[in-house]
C-alpha cells in the first residue's frame, strides 16, 4: 500500500548486526569498508564494529544536474579514495538503500578498476535497483523513512557547496 517503510534507530541497530552476520556467514572478509555519505556512514560504522574492520573510507556522491541537462546522474565528489590505498584490497561498499542503484553502480564501477574484490551491503534494496547487492537486510518498494533524515535539520544552511 502507500505505507512508508520506517526504520528507527533501535531497528537500525538490529538491522546492521544482521547485515554483518550475513557478510560473516558468507565468508567475506573485507579489508576496507567504503561508506557512501551520508546515509552509508551509519551503516559502515555499524558494520565496521560488527566485522572488526577499522579501515573505513567515506565516499561523497552527489546527484548532479548539469546546466541544461535533463539527465540526472550521480558523481563522486573529491576527495575520492586513493587508488593506492585500494589496490589489491577486498572492499565492502556500505549504503542505506539501493533505490535506482545508480549511486552504488558508480562506486562499484570505480572500485572495479582499482581493487581485488568489491561487494555491496545495504539495509534496503528496491526491486528496480540496477545493482544486485550481495548483502541486503530487507527488500521493499516503498519510500523509506530513515532515522537520520526523517526530521529536518535543526538549522537551515543556504547556498552550501561541497568543496574539492
Ligand atoms: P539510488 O537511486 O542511487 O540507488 O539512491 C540515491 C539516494 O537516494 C540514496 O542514497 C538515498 O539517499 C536516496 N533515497 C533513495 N530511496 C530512498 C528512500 O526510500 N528513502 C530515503 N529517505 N532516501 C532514499
Amino acid at each position: 500500500g502507500g505505507e512508508r517503510e520506517k526504520l528507527t534507530y533501535e531497528l537500525f541497530g538490529r538491522a546492521v548486526r544482521e547485515l554483518a552476520r550475513a557478510v560473516a556467514d558468507d565468508g567475506y572478509e573485507p579489508d576496507i569498508i567504503l561508506a557512501i555519505a551520508r546515509g552509508g556512514l551509519f551503516v559502515a560504522g555499524g558494520l565496521g564494529y560488527a566485522l572488526d574492520v577499522k579501515n573505513l573510507y567515506p565516499v561523497n556522491v552527489e546527484f548532479y544536474t548539469g546546466v541544461g541537462e535533463t539527465l540526472e546522474m550521480p558523481v563522486m565528489l573529491p576527495p575520492v579514495p586513493n587508488a593506492v590505498d585500494l589496490s589489491r584490497k577486498k572492499v565492502l561498499v556500505a549504503d542505506d538503500v539501493a533505490d535506482t542503484g545508480r549511486t552504488l553502480k558508480l562506486v562499484h564501477g570505480f572500485c572495479a578498476e582499482h581493487v581485488a574484490e568489491v561487494r555491496s551491503a545495504v539495509i534496503y534494496e528496491k526491486p528496480q535497483s540496477l545493482v544486485a547487492c550481495e548483502y541486503v537486510w530487507k527488500r521493499t518498494d516503498r519510500w523509506i523513512d530513515f532515522p537520520w533524515s526523517v526530521e529536518p535539520p535543526v538549522v537551515r544552511r543556504q547556498g552550501q557547496v561541497l568543496e574539492s
